[in-house]
């Protein structure tokens, strides 16, 4: 129960390192915990159940500072700083200095400081801690009056307890640093996914929007244009339709013009059907003539004037379009090709919408 929730809270933070320092902190008290058990139970010394105790104390009130104040980074360095240059040194001293699995602990705590995520700090807190280290080191070895013994036996077994508990600390920090990093990447990955499809889509229609659309027709249509025809167009008097029934039933209207067109383009053919503006569609086709491109064209047109909406069944939407070979030679830019689309378009308008004009 107390795990599950542990692990709930784990996950719930945000970033990487906030999820590393909670999972290090833990375990670090978990240590400090096992630590001042076995230092008690075994009666070392006072000195050294003093030392494992506060040790224990200082790690639970990282803990509650890091969680009240939510400055993790600042509570993870000054953690790593507390324990390299005080907290290891002195129960180096008083846990048996040499003899002990004390040598073991300060690796693990130069270890830790490399996961800080701030580079400069990080490479300040690793220089730190050694030079700590080897301070106690020197101070041990020149004057190792300052060190209380441990007896051979319980040297023995604190050297064996030592590798057991930091051999599960540095598997459990490292399964649980490619854990979590395996589980950003898949976030990541699906985001990534996730935005590259609304980068290219329409939010109201799921038609390709027209940033796509350029894209697109400068990498895969432009340089190589033979076989492929554009139709643009636009509803009729759409505004009419808006003003009438309201803006909901004219967002109807845009979604199942869009289902025509998705029901007509062949995507292996690399046909796409586009969201060009407000009411305005593209619609490319790829067709082995001209003839057969245009009937194409004329069954979007023919299969939305046959539209007909449950909410209003009164409503007769049609549309006007401009229809162009996209190889045509007089096309020297894609801009020209557009613009010509767009003057057709504009001239089934004046003809009295309902049609779709080509070139003369
Ligand atoms: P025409 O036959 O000449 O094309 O006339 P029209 O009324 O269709 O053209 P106009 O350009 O005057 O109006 C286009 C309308 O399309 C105006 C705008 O409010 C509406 N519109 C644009 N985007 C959306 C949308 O996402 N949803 C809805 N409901 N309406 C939209
Ligand atoms: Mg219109
Ligand atoms: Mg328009």
């Amino acid at each position: 129960m107390f795990l599950k929730k542990y692990i709930a809270f784990v996950e719930s933070q945000e970033s990487l390192s906030e999820r590393l320092f909670w999972g290090v902190l833990s375990f670090s008290i978990l240590t400090a915990v096992i630590s001042t058990i076995f230092t008690s139970v075994n009666m070392l010394s006072v000195k050294a159940i003093v030392a494992t105790a506060a040790t224990t104390v200082l790690f639970a009130l990282i803990a509650v500072v890091a969680k009240c104040t939510k400055r993790i980074a600042l509570c993870y360095f000054v953690m790593c700083l507390l324990t390299n240059v005080v907290l290891l040194p002195i129960n180096f001293f008083v846990c048996g200095g040499f003899h002990s699995g004390m040598i073991l602990y300060c690796f693990m705590g130069l270890f830790l400081c490399t996961l800080l995520n701030h580079a400069r700090a990080r490479f300040a807190l690793v220089l730190v801690s050694m030079l700590s280290f080897e301070v106690t080191y020197f101070l041990a070895w020149v004057y190792p009056e300052m060190v209380i013994p441990l007896d051979e036996d319980t040297s023995r077994i604190d050297v064996m307890l030592s590798f057991v508990v930091l051999g599960v600390i540095l598997y459990v920090v490292i399964a649980f640093i490619l854990a979590v990093n395996a589980k950003e990447r898949r976030k990541r990955d699906i985001l990534i996914k996730k935005l590259e499809y609304y980068s290219k889509r329409d939010p109201l229609t799921s038609l390709f929007n027209r940033r796509y659309f350029i894209r697109y027709l400068d990498k895969m249509i432009w340089p190589e244009r033979k076989g492929f025809y554009m139709l643009m167009y636009d509803i009729d008097s759409f505004k009419h339709v808006n003003d009438t029934y309201g803006h909901p039933f004219g967002d109807v209207v845009l979604c199942e013009v869009a289902n025509v067109a998705l029901g007509l383009k062949r995507v292996s053919f690399g046909e796409c059907a586009v969201r060009y503006g407000g009411e305005e569609f593209i619609q490319l086709f790829y067709a082995n003539s001209f003839e057969e491109a245009y009937a194409r064209a004329e069954q979007i047109r023919k299969a939305v004037s046959s539209l007909r909406f449950e909410e209003h069944p009164e409503v007769h939407v049609t549309i006007s379009g401009g229809f162009i070979e996209c190889s045509d030679s007089m096309y020297g830019h894609q801009n020209q090709m557009l613009s010509h689309v767009d003057s057709l378009l504009y001239k089934a308008k004046q003809n009295g919408k309902n049609q779709i004009c080509v070139k003369e």
